[in-house]
């Protein structure tokens, strides 16, 4: 491939915009340090890579920092295979926390002391009522909560309390620790949330030190306060916390990050929940986190995406304020453009049919020139054989054309790729009546690139020597769910909305000998056909396997527009 810089364009947005006013202010001393923190409880999907490339894109820009820090605070569903992908799919788009690789439980000695301190001063208390009974106390978005019986508690009990929490002298669910804010607050946020509960569970961090564990909102804008984070940009679910985040950094007296929000990246046709997306995996209705109908970044660099049109689209989607759906056919627009401009160009045969040249001499061989991409000269030109022996794709024959089928049939002329003009003489069928052979006859005189002859044919075709080919597996992929919104109605199974036909195995694919040298990874675009890559998961030292990227125009349009036709 290529070596292709960022060519990422880099659009103003409303982020932006607040960063450079204060820059202006000189808030934060001209400090920009934004951080990416993921809970390492799945793997990352194309959601993430638009936070990751605001965060880590913002910090490049500004000359500043991105941490990476693991919101690690719940310690039964983290796992370290997800820690590992999450910093592989990372460094696979492209950016670089250099050494400031944090964790939240990094932080628990920490956030105890900030909760200690904010018993000392009142703004805590223990409390002993059940999960069940504190949920029933905090009211509805239209009712105001009630206060708990303990709320009183004086101080010295609830430190108390709270420390015997830590050294395990209590079962789970026995005790929690609350901020003591407004049970009364339209904000259902500040009815004194939880902060601590007790869980007797191992974490992958801190093994059995912790019996207590912070809650999510207890620990996350103090991590942002401790990292010295100063644009906390988050997503829009997270609007209503902030005022809870701004009381707590207020009450302790510490740095105050500023917290901004912006809208989560939703993409049709596609789930984004790490909980659904996990239930396809166990449920063994993908082949795992990578399967390259997946939207998670392992799955989509599987199947040929490139980090730099991840990155172009990221920036191309923009940051809005307000929810909304991308289609998906921006990001595969987004890695057709950048393939067009990098992938090799080789000719492959899906569905094979034999077409032998009647007039061409049995045992000759010639090298023909073919271009290996228009669009990049430096790429160079490649040598293909022809034969009297060739195989064309079945589709590009009709025995019976309609009036505008400019591909080939019986008496017709087509132009092969690179090669000569043929003419389709005869048909050979076997016992059934299916077509598994064409007689051609081919005009010497159309030479491609030889200027012989300048006559013109409407339609080209991709082909490869029978002789020379080799076979190989291709995977077509088309989308996942049949629906364009298959998580949003929350009544229905989105299990209901499978395609069935997301995945197609062809397993005969003839190839142009010039790919037999493909490694696993390698982009290539068959002509006419699409972008594939040679899979990483199931290709062999025997067996070469290709994924479909993409196909080379957006096929759905195509039907959507004959469907509204109708
Ligand atoms: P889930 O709710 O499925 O578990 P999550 O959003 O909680 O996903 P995190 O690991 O907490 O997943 O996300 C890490 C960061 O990525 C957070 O800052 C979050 O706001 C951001 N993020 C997650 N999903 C999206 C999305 N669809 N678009 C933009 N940012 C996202
Ligand atoms: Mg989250």
């Amino acid at each position: 491939m290529s070596n292709e810089e960022n060519k990422t364009t880099v659009q103003s947005n409303f982020i932006r915009d607040i960063i450079d006013k204060d820059l202006g202010t000189n808030k934060h001393e001209g400090r920009v340090h934004t951080r990416f923190p993921p809970e390492p409880n799945g793997y990352l999907h194309i959601g993430h890579a638009k936070s990751i490339c605001l965060n880590f894109g913002i910090a490049k820009d500004y000359n500043g920092m991105c941490n990476l820090r693991f919101d690690d605070t719940n310690p039964s569903k983290e796992e370290v295979e997800y820690v590992d992908s999450i910093k592989e799919d990372i460094k696979w788009l492209g950016f670089d926390w250099e050494d400031r690789e944090y964790y939240a439980s990094d932080y628990f000695d920490q956030l105890y002391e900030y909760a200690v301190k904010l018993i000392k001063k009142g703004k805590a208390y223990i409390d002993s009522s059940s999960f069940d009974e504190i949920k029933t106390m905090r009211g509805t978005p239209t009712e105001p909560g009630k206060n708990s019986p303990y709320r009183e508690r004086p101080i010295n009990e609830s430190l108390e309390l709270f420390e015997k929490m830590k050294n395990g002298e209590f079962e789970d669910g026995k005790y929690v620790l609350r901020a003591k804010i407004d049970m009364s607050s339209p904000n259902m946020n500040m009815r004194d949330p939880i902060m601590y509960r007790i869980r007797h569970a191992n974490h992958h961090r801190t093994g059995d030190k912790w019996c207590i564990y912070p809650m999510y909102d207890w620990a996350h804008g103090q991590s942002d306060s401790i990292e010295g984070i100063t644009h906390s940009l988050c997503t829009l679910e997270f609007e209503n916390h902030r005022p809870l985040y701004d009381w707590f950094i207020r009450e302790l007296e510490i740095f105050a990050p500023q917290q901004i929000e912006f809208a989560r990246l939703n993409l049709s046709y596609t789930i984004m929940s790490k909980r659904k997306l996990l239930l396809l995996v166990q449920k063994g209705i993908v082949d795992g986190w990578n399967d390259p109908r997946m939207p998670t970044l392992s799955a989509i660099r599987r199947r040929g995406y490139t980090p730099e049109s991840i990155r172009n689209f990221a920036e191309s989607v923009g940051v809005a304020k307000r929810d909304n759906v991308i289609d998906i056919s921006v990001m595969e627009y987004s890695v057709r453009e950048h393939l067009n401009k990098t992938a090799q160009r080789v000719m492959a045969v899906l569905n094979p049919l034999k077409v032998v040249i009647t007039n061409y001499p049995e045992d000759q061989v010639e090298e023909l020139e073919a271009v290996n991409n228009p669009e990049d000269e430096t790429m160079g030109k490649r040598k293909v054989p022809f034969s009297k022996e060739l195989f064309i794709e079945r589709d590009d024959f009709m025995e019976d054309p309609p009036r505008k089928f400019f591909r080939l049939s019986p008496g017709n002329e087509v132009r092969l790729r690179y090669a000569y003009i043929i003419k389709c003489e005869e048909v050979i069928k076997d016992d059934d009546g299916n077509v598994i052979e064409l007689r051609c006859t081919y005009d010497h005189e159309t030479k491609s690139g030889t200027g012989s002859s300048n006559r013109k044919v409407k339609g080209t075709l991709h082909w490869v020597s029978a002789t020379h080919c080799f076979n190989a597996e291709v995977r077509l992929y088309d989308r996942l769910f049949n629906v364009p919104d298959p998580g949003g109605d929350k009544e229905v199974d989105f299990l209901d909305h499978l395609n069935p036909d997301s995945l197609k195995v062809l397993e005969n694919c003839k190839m142009e000998p010039y790919i037999s040298s493909a490694e696993k990874g390698d982009k290539f675009q068959f002509e006419r056909l699409g972008y594939f890559c040679v899979d990483t998961k199931y290709t062999t030292d025997e067996k070469l396997v290709f994924n479909r990227t993409v196909t080379l125009r957006d096929t759905w349009a195509k039907i959507e527009k004959q469907m509204s036709q109708n």
